[in-house]
């Protein structure tokens, strides 16, 4: 099998895996009892979201601890729009975002939110203008992704901070689960920061949202008292210690990593591009872990089920939408629907070899024949 779909999801690096067994294995306590157990696993647990603190430029209080990033969406998203609902109602979103994002942003627009689209350009970046002449005084929260997943595009989000320093009342929410460990992220222009750790060699079942200290927001799940008041649960030190691990190798290896990646990237741009009907839809300055093309009149799922019978995993869409529509991101770019219907994601990882892009190059060159004559 090549997999081809590291956005998607990643294998689990065995030092994580490590980290994990190990804090289950000697710190069997609850981190919130007040025993000898639980002390232990607290003083853990406190250590752990320092250290992951440290590495995010943000403050230990800053660092809530979800489910994945779909949880952390949520969490902002909805968050920021309740508690902010007696100040505004209007909240300004782009194509370009997860169903994590725009699926809670349809809820709010049914419970009576105002949701405004700002336009792609051609490069898949915000457009700037038009953001600025969505705002409005009543404007609660933008919502953008640092990186997307489908075309790998890289969000201006410093500029975009710049235009809100105009508009202080609405709150940035950065879901950055694409850029970490691929692109350097800076929590300091975002009011909330979305992540999870199984996109770079963590473990599934385990995110993190940063929140700015002095920013309230309504929490999700009621309940007991966690490590932050804004989620409530049972402390997950193994996870957390097993994200901070990840983290601390993701961020460590990220230069050489996306460097390496970027030459693969380069030879499946060129070699790809050879093909009359390949039609390159990542933009040239995506971040060079994701490529997404389509093969004109060949419907993205149809192309990514050939490759999976010749033992090749790539995505159509994200894992998690449906795919019987055309994508909204690539539509975005291309302003084409058959195009997006056509459109499919290779992902890479620095764990990809030459050989298997080699490998896949054939595999790629017979389905081409095979569903375009
Ligand atoms: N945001 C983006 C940009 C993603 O790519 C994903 C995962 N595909 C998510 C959010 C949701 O992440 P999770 O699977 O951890 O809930």
């Amino acid at each position: 099998m090549i997999y081809l779909d590291y956005t998607a999801n990643t294998p689990t690096s065995p030092d994580v895996l490590e980290r994990f067994c190990e804090i289950t294995n000697k710190f069997p306590g609850n981190a919130n009892s007040t025993h000898q157990a639980g002390r232990a696993a607290l003083e853990l647990q406190n250590k752990i979201t320092e250290s992951i603190a440290l590495m995010l430029n943000a403050e230990p209080e800053e660092i809530i601890y979800t489910s994945g990033a779909t949880e952390s969406n949520n969490l902002a998203v909805k968050g920021i729009a309740r508690s902010e609902r007696h100040f505004g109602k209007h909240i300004i979103t782009t194509p370009l975002e997860h169903p994590s994002v725009s699926a809670p942003l349809t809820a709010l627009q049914e419970a009576g939110y105002e949701i405004d689209m700002v336009n792609i350009d051609r490069s898949g970046k915000v457009d700037l203008e038009h953001f600025r002449s969505l705002l409005r005084n009543d404007t609660v929260l933008f919502t953008v992704c640092a990186v997307d997943s489908e075309l790998g595009t890289i969000q201006p989000v410093h500029e975009i901070k710049n235009i809100l320093n105009d508009f202080p009342a609405c709150r940035l929410h950065i879901d950055a689960t694409q850029a970490i460990g691929k692109i350097p992220v800076d929590f300091g222009v975002a009011d909330t920061m979305s992540f999870a750790p199984h996109k770079f060699g963590g473990l599934t079942g385990s995110g993190i949202l940063l929140k700015k200290k002095e920013l309230i927001i309504e929490p999700l799940i009621n309940g007991g008292p966690s490590t932050n008041i804004f989620r409530s649960g049972t402390p997950t030190t193994a996870l957390n210690g097993a994200c901070e691990t990840a983290l601390k190798l993701a961020l460590e290896n990220r230069e050489k990593n996306s460097e390496y990646v970027g030459k693969l990237n380069s030879v499946l741009r060129e070699k790809l591009s050879c093909y009359p009907k390949v039609v390159i839809n990542s933009p040239e300055d995506a971040i060079p872990h994701i490529l997404n093309i389509s093969v004109d009149s060949v419907k993205g799922s149809v192309f990514q089920q050939k490759l999976s019978e010749e033992g090749v995993c790539v995505s159509v869409k994200t894992a998690c939408s449906t795919d019987s529509l055309p994508s909204r991101a690539v539509f975005a770019v291309s302003r084409n629907r058959k195009n997006a219907l056509s459109s499919w994601r290779i992902s890479l990882s620095h764990l990809t070899t030459e050989n298997e892009i080699d490998e896949f190059l054939k595999i790629f060159d017979f389905c081409y024949k095979e569903l375009t004559t």
